[in-house]
Parts: structure tokens; C-alpha cells; sequence
């Protein structure tokens, strides 16, 4: 378990992103984080040492993202896991058999696959319903429910949760509310100050934001349950390991400089792609036409650059899908490099296909994550492409 400290919380945003967390090296005075690739720590005798017994315990490196990570959240506590579906795992294990969840149900994939085909075999049961209208959320609370689970803006549909509404059912229902803050990045909105009680990651995408580590993180404020899942987390042990915690780390610092770029760029394509005429629907919140686009202004700072598109037919959006030259054809999102894709066969092939149509998300949607590119070299990109896509 890590603690954020006050200094950690005192600068602004973008400097927290570079300094919060660290601690002085006392070998050399290293400044930046050493690799504490270790499993195990010299002990001075019998139940004396430095507080550092076994690796997937605690881990130097580790607390360094904790405490990063958690302080840009406005968080006092954090937890690296070894994917964002670890941190999932975890978050679910401090339920018991027969409680209940009601859940967003426009989540990630492989949100949806874990709750519905690994935790309802293990007990819990799940109502997943439209989170647009807060009030779903309160008509399939339950005497059991226990926890809230929303993510905001979803994937790929780019719907919004209204977080204070929500936060608010969940604390008159005296259930936990956990939200996947994966899209959105503390750099343009932090959950634990609407109402939430945990903040997921996966860092994976935009806080390690380099495409080269798989991570997730649990945020929170409060002490007691910063406990359990401390105990979680050492217990079940789904630990990341000390390099790919430096790697998040290192991207973390240059967090709110590449949202920045993201969101700026993201504004000017989702734009540009409005005016197209081969393209039918836009989704993204800051674009005006979005309905939910007050919310958005409401409880977001950014709006990021993940967009999605209609394009009316499935072969026109795989021969666009396939004829992106700096847009590269992969699975994931939130990396300096921009990526295109085909959620219905790619990230969503898990979803039921009469869930992936009453949610929007037909065969001819294609999801962006826009990088820090040149934008122009972006949008000549997207016009050729959408050209020979017919
Ligand atoms: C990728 C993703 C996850 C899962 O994280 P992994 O690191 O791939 O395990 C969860 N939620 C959202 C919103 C994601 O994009």
C-alpha cells in the first residue's frame, strides 16, 4: 500500500505528472526511478529491514507509479496490477458470492467477458444496463447491490455517465462506485472528486501512452479500503513487474503533454470528419452534436482523441480500415502513434452481436485513437483512405 504525501498534491497537474511519487535515492541520488529488479531484500537480522521484505509485497519502483499515478487522480492511495483486467479481478474480489452489480453496459470487451463469464460462475450477479440515463442505474439497484460500475466516455460508442448522479446512487445505495478512467486520463477528469470511490486503469494506454507495456491501477481515497486491497493485491498477487512499472512511470511524466496534443488533434478530426461527405456519424463528446456534450463540458477538462466513425457499409469500412498508411491497423488505443480499428470484429468480437446492435455498434463503425502526429499528416491520411474506400 502506498501513501500519497501533501507535497505530492500541492503543485499543479503537470508537474505532479513529473515529480509526484518520487523519492530521493539514497545510494547515488539518482533522479529519475531506479529499475528495482528484485524479488527479494537483504534483511539486517532476524525481523529487521527496511520495511522492503519480498517483491510482490512491495517493490520501490511500483510505489513510485503508485504514488504518481494516484496523485495526479487527486487519490492518497494506488495499486499497480500486471494488466487493467488484473486490476478488474481485483476490485471484483471485494465482493462475495450473492452480491450484485449494476454495471454500465457499453464496457470494454473484456470488462463485460471477465463479470459475465468468470464472476457470475463464482457468484455475483450482474445487471448491465444503459448508464447515458443515471436513473437506469438507480431502477436496477437491488438490496444486494453492492457496487457501481461505470466507465465514461465508453468504448467505442463514446457514451457519457453522469459521474456526480451516479456517485450519488451509489452512496444511497451504500454500494462501492468504481469507474474506469481509462479514456478520459486524470489529465481531463477525476472520478474520486465526482463521487467515485475507486478509479480504475489500464495503464496500458494513454498513462504509459508508448504502446510497449501492458498495466493497470486502482485508485482511492479512503484508508480502510485502501486496506483490503492492499490485502488483494499482495494475496492474489497479480503484481506488474518492476520494468514495465518504470516504463508507466516514464510515460505518466509526459501525461499532460501528450493529452494535449491528443485532444487538440482530436477536436480538429472529429471536426474535419463532420464535413466529410463518405462519413454518416461522428462520435465524439466535444463535438457540439453530441448529446451529451454539456455533460461532457460539465465533468471533463479535455475531450482526448479517441473517435468514432459511421461509414454506412462494411466493406467500405474495412478498405478504410486497411488503407490507412500512418493510421496502423492494431487493437488498443491512447499511444503516441495513431491506431485504427474495427471494434465489431476487434475489440468487441466478445460482445453478443445482439448486444453490439442495441448499444450502436454496427459492422461498419471504426474506432480512431488519434496520436500526436502532425495533425495534417493525420487528416491527409484519413482523406486518402476515405477516398479509395469508395
Ligand atoms: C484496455 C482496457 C481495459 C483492459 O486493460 P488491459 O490492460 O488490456 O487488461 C479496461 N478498460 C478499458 C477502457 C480499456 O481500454
Amino acid at each position: 500500500m502506498t501513501q500519497v504525501t501533501p507535497d505530492d498534491l500541492k503543485a499543479r497537474f503537470g508537474t505532479r505528472a513529473v515529480h509526484a511519487g518520487h523519492i530521493p535515492d539514497p545510494l547515488a541520488g539518482a533522479v529519475m526511478t531506479p529499475i528495482y529488479q528484485t524479488s527479494t531484500y537483504i534483511q539486517d537480522g532476524l525481523g529487521r529491514h527496511k520495511g522492503y521484505e519480498y517483491a510482490r509485497t512491495r517493490n520501490p519502483t511500483r510505489e513510485v507509479l503508485e504514488r504518481n499515478v494516484a496523485a495526479l487522480e487527486g487519490g492518497r492511495h494506488g495499486f499497480a496490477f500486471a494488466s487493467g483486467l488484473a486490476a478488474l479481478d481485483a476490485v471484483l474480489k471485494l465482493l462475495s458470492a450473492g452480491d450484485h452489480v449494476v454495471s454500465g453496459e457499453n464496457v470494454y470487451g473484456g470488462t463485460h467477458r471477465q463479470m459475465t463469464h468468470v464472476w457470475t460462475r463464482l457468484g455475483l450477479t450482474f445487471s448491465f444496463v444503459d448508464a447515458t440515463d443515471p436513473a437506469n442505474i438507480a431502477a436496477a439497484v437491488t438490496p444486494k447491490t453492492r457496487m457501481i460500475y461505470a466507465e465514461t466516455p465508453t468504448n467505442p460508442m463514446m457514451q457519457l455517465c453522469d459521474l456526480a448522479a451516479a456517485g450519488e446512487t451509489a452512496r444511497a445505495a451504500n454500494a462501492l462506485f468504481v469507474v474506469d478512467n481509462t479514456f478520459a486520463t486524470p489529465c481531463f477528469q477525476r472520478p474520486l472528486e465526482l463521487g467515485a470511490d475507486v478509479v480504475l486503469h489500464s495503464t496500458t494506454k494513454y498513462l504509459n501512452g508508448h504502446s510497449d507495456m501492458v498495466g493497470g491501477l486502482l485508485v482511492v481515497n479512503q484508508d480502510d479500503l485502501a486496506e483490503r486491497i492492499g490485502f488483494l493485491q499482495n494475496s492474489a498477487g497479480a503484481v506488474p513487474g518492476p520494468f514495465d512499472c518504470w516504463l508507466a512511470l516514464r510515460g505518466a511524466k509526459t501525461l499532460a503533454l501528450r493529452m494535449r496534443q491528443h485532444d487538440a488533434s482530436g477536436r480538429r478530426i472529429a471536426e474535419w470528419l463532420t464535413k466529410h461527405p463518405k462519413v454518416e456519424r461522428v462520435y465524439y463528446p466535444g463535438l457540439p452534436s453530441h448529446p451529451q456534450h454539456d455533460l461532457a463540458c460539465r465533468q471533463m477538462k479535455g475531450f482526448g482523441g479517441m473517435i468514432s466513425i459511421e461509414l454506412g457499409s462494411v466493406e467500405r469500412a474495412r478498405r478504410f480500415a486497411e488503407r490507412t498508411r500512418i493510421f496502423v491497423l492494431a487493437e488498443s488505443l491512447g499511444g503516441v502513434e495513431s491506431l485504427i480499428g474495427h471494434p465489431a470484429s476487434m475489440t468487441h468480437a466478445s460482445v453478443p452481436p445482439e448486444m453490439r446492435r442495441a448499444m450502436g455498434l454496427t459492422d461498419s463503425l471504426v474506432r480512431l485513437s488519434v496520436g500526436i502526429e502532425d495533425v495534417e499528416d493525420l487528416l491527409g491520411d484519413l482523406d486518402q483512405a476515405l477516398t479509395v474506400a469508395g
